[in-house]
């Protein structure tokens, strides 16, 4: 029978698509390679729903090291992180001082070396998570303005979330949302979620903190252009963010415009609830995963 990092091995070829490799320096390189675009870039070191101590401080170590890596190799990226990652499902008081380890290194990685990005983005995990990355978030931000959160426009608590950020001054990444969450708490229609994304947007773009706009839809990201005319809104206030691999040409097309373009780009082994979400969203890439085993 075949071990699980054999299988893992055996179905990288899969997943490369939408990760950027294994490595540190597999992560620079595809970020070097998008800077060379004109494009910026959030690493995410591939992990999530850890339950043991050792291994969110190895999570925590690889970010530390990936911050120093970033500043020795002046790639113009930040990083974004999951809590559960650096063990909040283990202990909460754990997990901030894991996070405040890396904000502060991430911080003194600005001051003291090259042109190093001090942000550090939250992602927001599925909806049992919420409550408590923003309670996270809110109590390390008075402390470490470098960091800031992901909201998603498909649960109907995000309008009040957007006001409270709002109100607090902090940087927000607006998504759609990637878990499965049932319909007493979210939107599932599509036309229902682009409504709220394009309602959320209008408000972080007119009232929010540099604002990001984390879609691949394009009839999002149309309106979006046509709210940030109607009301002002410089291009430099605010980025469009998309997925590593995902809509390159859009990707490509947005710089050319003259908008703020970043790429979210994991790395790491542990690829396999990452590559699941890429793959379970759109149909055609199961399909394609699909026939990809069968042919092999
Ligand atoms: C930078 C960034 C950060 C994110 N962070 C989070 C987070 O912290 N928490 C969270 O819950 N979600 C996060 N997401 C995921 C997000 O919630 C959506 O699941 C994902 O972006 C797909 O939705 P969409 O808005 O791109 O629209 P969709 O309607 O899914 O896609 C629009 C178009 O984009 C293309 N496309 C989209 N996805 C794919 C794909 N997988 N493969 C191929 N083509 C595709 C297709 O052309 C499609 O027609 C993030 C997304 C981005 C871009």
């Amino acid at each position: 029978m075949n071990s699980l990092p054999a299988l893992q091995e055996r179905f990288f070829f899969l997943a490369k698509r939408f990760v950027a490799g294994e490595t540190v320096d597999d992560a620079i390189g595809a970020v070097q390679r998008l800077n060379d675009l004109g494009m910026l870039a959030t690493i995410d070191f591939l992990g999530e729903d850890v339950h043991r101590k050792d291994d969110a401080l190895a999570v925590r170590a690889e970010y530390l090291r990936l911050l120093d890596a970033l500043a020795d190799a002046g790639a113009l990226s930040n990083i974004s992180l999951k809590l559960t990652a650096l063990g909040l499902l283990v202990d909460r008081d754990f997990c901030v001082e894991n996070l405040t380890a890396i904000l502060d290194r991430a911080a003194n990685s600005a001051t003291a070396r090259a042109p190093v990005d001090p942000f550090v983005r939250i992602d927001m995990e599925g909806s049992a998570l919420t409550d408590a990355t923003l309670g996270v978030f809110e109590s390390v931000f008075p402390r470490h303005p470098n960091v800031g959160v992901v909201l998603q426009a498909y649960l109907h608590r995000t309008p009040a979330d957007v006001a409270r950020m709002v109100e607090l001054g902090a940087r927000v990444r607006l998504c759609k949302g990637a878990y499965k969450e049932p319909a007493a708490i979210a939107f599932k229609e599509m036309a229902a979620i682009r409504r709220e994304f394009v309602k959320l947007a209008e408000t972080l773009l007119s009232r929010g903190n540099r604002p990001a706009i984390a879609t691949h839809d394009e009839r999002i990201q149309t309106a979006v252009k046509a709210l940030a005319l109607q009301h002002g809104i410089g291009k430099d206030t605010f980025e469009f963010q998309m997925l590593y691999g995902v809509r390159p040409d859009l990707q490509r097309k947005l710089v050319a415009e003259g908008y703020t373009v970043r790429v979210y780009v994991p790395y790491g082994t542990h690829w396999a609830a990452y590559f699941y979400r890429r793959v379970t969203e759109r149909r055609e890439n199961a399909l394609l995963a699909l026939r990809a085993l069968v042919g092999r």
